[in-house]
This record gives structure tokens, C-alpha cells and sequence, in this order.
């Protein structure tokens, strides 16, 4: 009997599942509670893909042989509840896809820092002229990528939401930046279950495989001393000196994946293309996995001196008047503008605000009354902003638009200052999501 895989969802990631699952032969059903992209109508409709919008079906789904759900529906949804009830496997999209291929998949999960990192991977691995690919929780599904090219390598971000769902997916290569709280609404407000979802990436793995983690991150540390990892086992620091792995120590990085001295990478941190201690994390990481996969080193070093980094992150928009303007309205949480501010080398114009997700702000205080002289609050409801830095800067002014804050702030800087958007908070007081918020604020800069 055919079998029968339905879908639900229906972003980037369905759709790339449902054309995947297509091709292989199953009999193939999407559904999606709410409307789906007309370009995703079409790619449906052309490859002759049933497919039902606004409202589920029951009878329709609940026939499955697997269900393929998308990250973004919670387990306590009634209808993904009904299908666990009746036994019916439930994968994501990534889970389902590593079926069709036998290529090496290098696996980037974290709280933080999985764009740049995965982005920056890739990078290195074109520039070694590898057959590859990028794609997962970022850019193109992992399934539309399986379906539609044949690779050698894929780069795959990966979100705790997509682990979650996976079982016999194996990473040949995994890469775990760090883990801080977030997204506990969808963990039982229970970081453990958060962190041993972001550990889910270390399932299957064997000898042969490679795990390349932070040292420094006191959650992942924690749990390592709680589990026999099986895989080679790669640690970053910029704290302390760990061989095999990467560590710095006065601005020079040392990587190595192995005791051998020979086969030692040396690199002068300043020639990072990018900058803070956040990205030298992130950079780390990539030496390792570029050392793991034997690209050469300079091709190693070449990639880490001239990586661009993605939009929205710590961008480097403009200096107008001897003000630099930097885009950093990715950092939608506490922990990510921690690191934005830290890596401020001149006095700082702060743009913040936005949906707080329940943050703590004590962690920035020290940070903010260093680097930041005025702040300039951007979003609906300021009050924890005030409350929370009214002892720590000169400044605080309300603002509710990126026009004006960045008139405000443009107003306010002072030659050889910077202006900085990096939030700590979600965007969708104000804006759609925090691409448009970052555009906007582009678009503010360049009229200024
Ligand atoms: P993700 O894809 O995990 O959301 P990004 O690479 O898009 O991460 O970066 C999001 C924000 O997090 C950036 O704006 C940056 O300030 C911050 N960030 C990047 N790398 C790290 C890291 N290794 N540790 C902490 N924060 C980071």
C-alpha cells in the first residue's frame, strides 16, 4: 500500500518536505491552519500536490502513515495531540529528508550565533571548493535542497523546535554555540528540557563523528559532565587552553584538532572579519570544523579574514558625521545584545525596545553604564527599559518608530560615537519581524 505522509505546514519547510516526499512516490497531503504564500500555492499546484488552507481536516490527517509537522506548531496543539494519541510517527521535515541522501551534513544548533555560524561554515567550504549546500532553519529546506540538487556537504542551521522531531538523523559534524534560556513558553518553562533539546544533536553520532562546542557556556558544561559524548569531542574558549580545539589567548587563535603541533592553526584575532567576543566564538568554531574536514589552512584563514556577515547583525550600515550606524536588530534577546555591547569600542547611542519576552535586564547593567551614554527606547511600552537602566546612562528618550529613533539619535551622537540598534527584545510591537525592523532602520540611516 502507498504510504501516506501528511503535512502540516506549510512555510519553506513543508512545502520542501512535500516536494520531497512527492518525488520519492509517497501519496502527499499538506495542510495549514492558517492562509500559505501564494508562491507556495503554486509549486503545490504544479507538481499536482493536494493541499488545504485556513482550517484542518481531520479525516484527512488523521489517515496518515507519518506525519512530517512543521517547527512552528507546539506539542500542545490538539490536532499534532490526536496524532500522537493514535500512534502516528510525527518527524520534522529535517528527520525526513536525511532519509534521501548520503552526503556529510555539518549541524549548527545554539541559543545564538547559528546564522553566522552556519553562513561562515559555508562559506569556508565553497571557498575549498567543495560540492555544498546551505540551508535548514535558514534560507532553503533541507528536503527542497535534497530534492532539487545533489551535494556532498550540506551547512544545515538547526532550531531546538526541528531537533526535537528528529531520531535517526545523525550529524557527522555538530557545532553547539551555547545555550542561555529562551523559547521555555514552548519547554514547560523548564530549561533542562530546553538544553537536552539542543544536545538531541549529538544522537546517533559515533567515533567517526565530530562535536565542536563552547567551553565556556556554563549550561553546556554542566551537561557534559553528565553524558558520554561518542563523537570527537572539539571545545572552544577564549577562557582556557584546550587542545584538541580552538582557544585565544591575547588576541591570538590557536586551533587544532588534533595534539599534533604540525597541524596547528595560528591566526591574529584583529584579522577577523568579524568583530566581538561573540563572533570569535563563532569563528573558533568554524577553524575547527574547516580542520576536521581538512581544508587547508589558509583557506581556513582566508575564509575567517573575508567571510561578509549576514544582514542584520551587527551590520555596518553608514558613518555619517563621524557616527558610525551598526544594524544589529537581530539580537531579539538579552544574551545576543550582551554581546553587542561588549564588543562597542567607542561611546555608544543605544536603540532598544521592542516585545519583552520576560527579560532580565540585570545582566546588561554593568555593560550599559560602560559603553552607553544615551538610550533611546524604540517600542510600545518602555517601562522596563527605565526602570531597568535609569541609573546606568545619561539619557533615556521615547521614541516609536525607527524613523524616530534614529533621528533622535543622530540628533544626539557626538563625532566618533556609535549608534547602535541591537534591541534585546522581539519586534512585532512595531514592525513585522526583525528584518523589517532593520531595514527600517537602514532606510532612516540613509536619510539622514
Ligand atoms: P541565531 O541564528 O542563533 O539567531 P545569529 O547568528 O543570527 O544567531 O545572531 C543573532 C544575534 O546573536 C546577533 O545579533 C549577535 O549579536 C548575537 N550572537 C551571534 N553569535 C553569538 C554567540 N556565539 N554568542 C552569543 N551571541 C551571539
Amino acid at each position: 500500500m502507498q504510504q501516506r505522509i501528511v503535512i502540516l505546514g506549510s512555510g519553506e519547510s513543508g512545502t520542501g518536505a512535500a516536494l520531497l516526499a512527492q518525488q520519492q512516490g509517497y501519496e502527499v497531503f499538506v495542510s495549514d491552519a492558517g492562509p500559505i504564500a501564494q508562491k507556495y500555492q503554486d509549486e503545490l499546484s504544479q507538481q499536482g500536490i493536494l493541499f488545504e488552507m485556513n482550517g484542518h481536516t481531520p479525516e484527512l490527517i488523521l489517515n496518515a502513515t507519518e506525519v512530517i509537522k512543521s517547527p512552528g506548531i507546539p506539542d500542545k496543539n490538539e490536532l499534532v495531540q490526536a496524532i500522537l494519541k493514535l500512534n502516528i510517527p510525527i518527524v520534522s521535515e529535517i528527520e525526513f529528508a536525511s532519509r534521501f541522501t548520503q552526503a556529510q551534513k555539518i549541524c549548527i544548533t545554539g541559543t545564538n550565533g547559528k546564522t553566522t555560524t552556519t553562513s561562515l561554515i559555508f562559506h569556508m567550504l565553497q571557498k575549498a571548493g567543495l560540492n555544498v549546500a546551505v540551508g535548514g532553519n535558514i534560507g532553503t529546506s533541507f528536503a527542497r535542497l535534497v530534492a532539487t540538487g545533489n551535494y556532498d556537504y550540506y551547512v544545515l542551521e538547526l532550531s531546538s523546535f526541528q531537533l526535537d522531531y528528529m531520531f535517526q538523523f545523525k550529524a557527522e559534524f555538530a557545532v553547539l554555540c551555547n545555550i542561555t534560556p529562551d523559547h521555555l513558553d514552548r519547554y514547560n518553562y523548564n530549561i533542562q528540557y530546553y538544553i537536552d533539546s539542543k544536545f538531541r544533536i549529538l544522537q546517533n553520532q559515533t567515533q567517526d563523528n565530530v562535536f565542536v562546542y563552547c567551553a565556556d557556556d556554563t549550561l553546556i558544561q554542566q551537561k557534559m559532565e553528565q553524558i558520554q559524548v561518542q563523537a570527537k569531542a572539539f571545545p572552544f574558549s577564549n577562557k582556557t587552553k584546550s587542545l584538541p580545539g580552538a582557544y585565544i589567548t591575547s588576541g591570538t587563535m590557536y586551533a587544532n584538532n588534533s595534539i599534533d603541533n604540525n597541524n596547528q592553526l595560528t591566526m591574529n584575532t584583529s584579522e577577523f572579519s568579524i568583530k566581538g567576543q561573540h563572533n570569535a566564538y563563532n569563528s573558533m568554531a568554524a577553524a575547527i570544523i574547516g580542520q576536521a574536514l581538512n581544508i587547508r589552512k589558509e583557506v581556513i584563514r582566508e575564509s575567517l579574514t573575508d567571510f561578509q556577515n549576514v544582514e542584520h547583525r551587527l551590520e555596518k550600515v553608514a558613518t555619517i558625521r563621524g557616527v558610525d550606524y551598526i544594524n544589529d536588530s537581530k539580537a531579539t534577546n538579552v544574551n545576543s545584545t550582551w554581546y553587542a555591547l561588549e564588543s562597542m569600542d567607542k561611546p555608544t547611542v543605544w536603540i532598544a525596545g521592542g516585545v519583552d519576552k520576560g527579560n532580565d535586564y540585570e545582566m546588561l547593567k554593568q555593560l550599559v553604564a560602560e559603553k552607553v551614554r544615551i538610550l533611546v527606547c524604540m517600542g510600545l511600552d518602555n517601562s522596563k527599559l527605565h526602570e531597568a537602566f535609569g541609573g546606568c546612562v545619561d539619557l533615556i528618550i521615547n521614541t516609536s518608530s525607527a524613523q524616530e529613533a534614529v533621528h533622535v539619535a543622530s540628533k544626539m551622537a557626538k563625532t566618533g560615537e556609535t549608534v547602535l540598534l541591537s534591541p534585546a527584545c522581539a519586534s512585532f510591537d512595531l514592525f513585522k519581524n526583525y528584518e523589517d525592523r532593520g531595514r527600517q532602520f537602514k532606510a532612516a540611516v540613509k536619510q539622514i
